[in-house]
């Protein structure tokens, strides 16, 4: 017998109502079970066993660490479970590439953890949820996932790559540079590749045990755009403010307006990690050797603000 699925809801436009049929709507009003039970055919998808299970109902622009504190935990519980084959977590879109990120950083990779959201609410006229969340389910359930994915209109998206690029239009993510790791059609899953890559450093959640994770604040790490006009007056600010890490989304590949960078080097004088991601939507900036600061691996400000408070919390 097939080992079961476990879905956790967090909310989201997938979770929203509004009038029927109507554009306005509310995010994270269903209750997972509600949402779930409108879907007949998760359960087959899943194999005939599914587990339900809310563990926050926000719009998830307002998503704290808190809950991710909260969501995490559960996922490691559950993937620690012989009994449970994958994970499918409702979400909003709008922060859902950083859960993504959080979640691959911090989480065992062996079985399959998938982000299922929605750009119209359930009360739409042809809302779009109920697919994504049955092609999750036929995701998590397929023998070669592994890690955290996220599946939206028909493309399984890595947690590395994603990003909620269009504020409107059904098919709202892209996987940037890489391309999506595969589709998925009418419970037919296509990889791209073999089989989707493994994560090259496989985590075992021992983050996720240390208290620094688990503790009610989480190393401040903020985000400061370089742009024409740029000066120093935020980095002074939060520095003044005990900021512990500053991303900076630079121009370019990693350029920083001038007048940033004395400042930046005023707050590395006083002990704070800088990164420097770029604030262009695709590509990765060549590595920096030559700087007081360093490079954000490539990633986009948003995921090097996660990866930087990780670093920090490591003793
Ligand atoms: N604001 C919503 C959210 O992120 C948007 C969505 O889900 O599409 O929860």
């Amino acid at each position: 017998m097939g080992r079961k699925i476990v879905i956790l809801g967090t909310g989201g436009t997938i979770a929203g109502t509004g009038p029927v049929g109507g554009n306005s709507y509310t995010a994270a009003q269903l209750s997972a079970e509600q949402l779930v039970g409108s879907i007949p055919a998760l359960m087959q998808a899943a194999g005939g066993e599914l587990q339900v299970e809310e563990v926050a109902r926000i719009d998830s622009k307002d998503m704290t660490h808190a809950v991710w504190q909260q969501l995490a935990q559960r996922c490691l519980a559950h993937l620690a479970d012989d009994t449970v084959g994958g994970i499918v977590i409702t979400h909003g879109t709008d922060t859902l590439e950083e859960t993504a990120w959080l979640l691959h950083e911090v989480l065992p990779a062996d079985k399959p953890v998938v982000l299922a959201c929605a750009m119209r609410p359930a009360t739409a006229l042809c809302p779009d949820g109920p697919q994504n969340l049955l092609d999750a389910v036929d995701v998590a359930a397929h023998p070669q996932a592994c890690g955290v994915l996220a599946v939206v209109a028909g493309s399984i998206h890595g947690a590395r790559e994603v990003a909620k690029v269009h504020p409107q239009r059904l098919d709202a993510f892209a996987s940037l540079d890489g391309g999506p790791l595969g589709w998925v059609q009418a419970g037919d899953v296509r990889w791209a590749h073999a089989a989707p890559p493994r994560p090259a450093a496989p985590r075992h959640g021992e983050l996720l045990l240390a208290p620094a994770f688990m503790a009610p604040e989480w190393p401040r790490v903020e985000i400061v755009l370089s742009h024409a006009g740029s000066d120093g007056m935020l980095i002074d600010a939060l520095v003044a403010g005990g900021v512990h890490g500053i991303v900076v989304a630079a121009t370019g590949n990693g350029t920083l307006h001038e007048r940033l960078q004395a400042a930046l080097r005023r707050a590395i004088a006083a002990g704070v990690a800088v990164r420097i991601a770029s604030r262009c939507g695709e590509g990765c900036i060549s590595p920096i050797t030559d700087q007081a600061w360093k490079d954000a691996g490539g990633l986009s400000p948003v995921k090097a603000r996660i990866r930087l408070m990780l670093e920090l919390m490591q003793p």
